[in-house]
C-alpha cells in the first residue's frame, strides 16, 4: 500500500472549524506537508454525555461534517470520523502509522477553543503530542480578537467586565494593521467556491484515508454513518442545510439587507437579522469572513449606522467569550457573587408551562414554541422569555440556560450563558435588576400586528389585537390559558428578591 507519493504527512484535527477556506491551522499544515494532510474528527464520548448535549444540534453538526467531508473529497482529501477520545485516538493512530513505516505525522494542527472543557482537553492533547514527539500548531479561528488580546492597557493582566469600554478597546485593536491583514486574508469566499465547483482545486490535498481504511489492522472504521443513524432517531426539528457554501449564501443574502439591520433587527416577524449564528457555532463560517465579505473593516465604532450595529453584535459574542475565558466559573455560577444567593422560587409547574409555551403570555409562548419546533429563536424574544422566566416566574436562570442548550441549533456556551446572565441581572454588565421587561408591552412594541405570535400560537388566530397584547382582556372564547402570573405582582417580588440578595 502506498500513499500518493510517499513522504511526510500531517493530520488536521477538526473540532469547531468545519471548513477548508481560511482555516489557518489547516492551511499551515497543507503548506508544510505539500498537501499531504489527513482530516480527523474525534467524537468525544464525554462531550456526548454532557448535560447540555442536544440531539437536534448534533444532527446539524453531523450535516456540517458531511458537507465538510464532501468539500475535502472534492479537493482530493478526506475526513475520518472516529468514535474515540482524541487522547486515546492519537497514540493508536501514531502506533499504526509507525508499524506501517509511514512514521509519525510531521505536524498535527488544530484551531483554538476557549471553553473550559475544551481548554482542559486541549492541554492534555498538547502534552500527549509533546510526549510522542509530534509537532503541533494551534491557530485562532472563530474569534477576530482573542480574549488575551483585548485587555486593559492601564491595568496589565486585567480583562474588561463592561461592554462599552471593551468594545472601544476592541475597535482600537481591530484597526491595527496585523488584525486588518488577517481579516483581509479571509476575503474571496465566493472565488474559492467557484474554483471548488469548477474542479480546479481537485489536487489541493494529496492524501486520503481510503487506502488505510481498507487494511485489516487499521484501528478505526469510519463512525459517521453510525452516529447519523443513531442520533437521527431522536431529532425533533427540521435540520437546515449546512456547510460553507450554504453559509456563504446566507451571508450573501444578508449583504443585500444589511442597511436595514438597525431598523428591522428587533422585529421577530421580519427576517431582519443575518441568521449566521448557526454557522459561526460550527465554524462553517467565521465572523472574520463575514466582516471581510460585508466590507466592515473600516468601521470604528463611532458610526451610527446598521453596519456598525451589526459589528457590535459580533463584538458582544467576543465579549462573552472573553468573560468565559477569564472567568470560567460563569459556566456554573453567577458572575456577580451576591446573586448566587438569590432565593429563586423554582416552581416546577411554571417551568413546564414556560418550556411548553403555555404560560398564557402570547409573546412568551410564541418564542418558546418557535424554539421547540424550529431550533431557533429571535434575539428580541430570547431576551423577553429569559426575563419572564427569571423575573416573572422567579426561576433560576440555569434552568432556562439548560433548556435553551437542549433546543437551540446555535446553542453556544459563551453567548448563551452571557445572554442568560444578562437577562437575569447576575452577569457582568447585565440588564439592571430593577428593570423588568413587561412582556405585554414588549409584545405590543415588537410584534405590533401579532404576525409572529399567530404564526407560532395558531390558537390565537382571529383574536383582535386589543386582546392579544392585553393582560386583562377576556380570552375565554379562545382555547388559550390564562396568564400564569400577574406581571405587576411578580415584578414587585422580583425587585424585592434582588434588593435583599
Ligand atoms: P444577528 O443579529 O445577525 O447578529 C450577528 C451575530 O452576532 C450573531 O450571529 C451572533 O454571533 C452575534 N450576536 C448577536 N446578538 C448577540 C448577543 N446578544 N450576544 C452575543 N452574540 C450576539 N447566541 C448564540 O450564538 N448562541 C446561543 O446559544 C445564544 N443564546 C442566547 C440566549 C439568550 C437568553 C440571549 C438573550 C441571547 C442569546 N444569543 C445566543 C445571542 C443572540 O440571540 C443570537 O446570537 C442571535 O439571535 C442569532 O441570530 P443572528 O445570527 O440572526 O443574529
Amino acid at each position: 500500500m502506498s500513499t500518493k507519493s510517499g513522504g511526510s504527512f500531517g493530520i488536521h484535527w477538526f473540532r469547531r472549524d468545519l471548513r477548508v477556506f481560511g482555516n489557518a491551522a489547516l492551511q499551515e499544515n497543507l503548506r508544510r506537508n505539500q498537501g499531504r494532510v489527513l482530516g480527523l474528527f474525534c467524537f468525544d464520548q464525554a462531550f456526548l454525555s454532557r448535560p447540555d448535549f442536544s440531539h437536534n444540534r448534533f444532527a446539524f453538526f453531523l450535516k456540517t461534517l458531511e458537507a465538510l467531508r464532501d468539500e475535502l473529497r472534492a479537493q482530493g482529501g478526506d475526513l475520518l470520523v472516529i468514535n474515540e477520545l482524541p487522547l486515546d485516538a492519537f497514540p493508536k493512530l501514531f502506533h499504526w502509522f509507525e508499524k506501517r513505516e509511514f512514521g509519525k505525522p510531521e505536524l498535527v494542527s488544530f484551531s483554538r477553543d476557549y471553553e473550559p472543557f475544551a481548554r482542559g482537553r486541549d492541554e492534555k492533547v498538547a502534552a500527549l503530542l509533546e510526549r510522542q514527539g509530534v509537532e503541533f500548531t494551534i491557530h485562532r479561528d472563530h474569534l477576530i480578537l482573542e480574549p488575551m488580546e483585548v485587555m486593559k492597557s492601564e491595568k496589565p493582566g486585567e480583562y474588561y467586565r463592561i461592554f462599552t469600554p471593551y468594545s472601544r478597546k476592541w475597535f482600537f485593536e481591530f484597526s491595527k494593521p496585523a488584525i486588518q491583514a488577517r481579516v483581509a486574508e479571509q476575503r474571496g469566499a465566493q472565488a474559492y467556491l467557484r474554483k471548488l465547483e469548477g474542479g480546479s482545486l481537485k489536487d489541493s490535498f494529496q492524501l486520503t484515508w481510503k487506502d488505510f481504511l481498507k487494511t485489516r489492522d487499521f484501528p478505526y472504521q469510519d463512525a459517521f454513518a453510525a452516529f447519523q443513524k443513531e442520533n437521527g432517531k431522536q431529532v425533533t426539528v427540521p435540520i437546515p442545510e449546512a456547510g460553507f457554501k450554504v453559509a456563504v449564501q446566507a451571508l450573501s443574502r444578508f449583504k443585500s439587507s444589511i442597511e436595514r439591520y438597525g431598523k428591522d433587527r428587533d422585529f421577530p416577524s421580519i427576517r431582519g437579522t443575518s441568521g449566521l449564528s448557526i454557522y459561526f457555532k460550527n465554524g462553517s463560517l467565521t465572523p472574520s469572513q463575514a466582516i471581510a465579505f460585508l466590507g466592515l473593516e473600516e468601521m470604528t465604532g463611532k458610526e451610527k449606522n446598521s453596519r456598525t450595529q451589526f459589528l457590535k453584535e459580533i463584538i458582544w459574542r467576543e465579549f462573552y467569550y472573553s468573560i468565559l475565558f477569564h472567568h470560567p466559573s460563569v459556566e456554573k455560577k453567577s458572575f456577580l457573587p451576591k446573586y448566587e444567593k438569590l432565593k429563586w422560587e423554582n416552581n416546577k409547574a411554571w417551568l413546564e408551562r414556560w418550556k411548553n409555551g403555555t404560560t398564557g403570555v402570547p409573546i412568551v409562548d410564541a418564542g418558546m414554541r418557535q424554539l421547540k419546533t424550529t431550533g431557533w429563536m429571535h434575539n428580541r424574544v430570547r431576551m423577553i422569555v429569559a426575563s419572564f422566566l427569571t423575573k416573572d416566574l422567579l426561576i433560576d436562570w440555569r434552568s432556562g440556560e439548560r433548556h435553551f442548550m437542549k433546543y437551540l441549533l446555535d446553542g453556544d456556551l459563551a453567548p448563551n450563558n452571557g445572554g442568560w446572565q444578562w437577562a437575569a441581572s447576575t452577569g457582568c454588565d447585565p440588564q439592571p435588576w430593577f428593570r423588568v421587561f413587561n412582556p405585554w408591552l414588549q409584545g405590543k412594541k415588537f410584534d405590533p400586528d401579532g404576525t409572529y405570535i399567530r404564526k407560532y400560537v395558531p390558537e390565537l388566530e382571529g383574536m383582535p389585537l386589543s386582546h392579544l397584547h392585553s393582560e386583562t382582556a377576556d380570552r375565554t372564547s379562545w382555547s388559550y390559558p390564562k396568564p400564569v402570573v400577574d406581571h405587576a405582582t411578580q415584578r414587585k417580588k422580583s425587585i424585592s428578591l434582588y434588593r435583599h440578595a
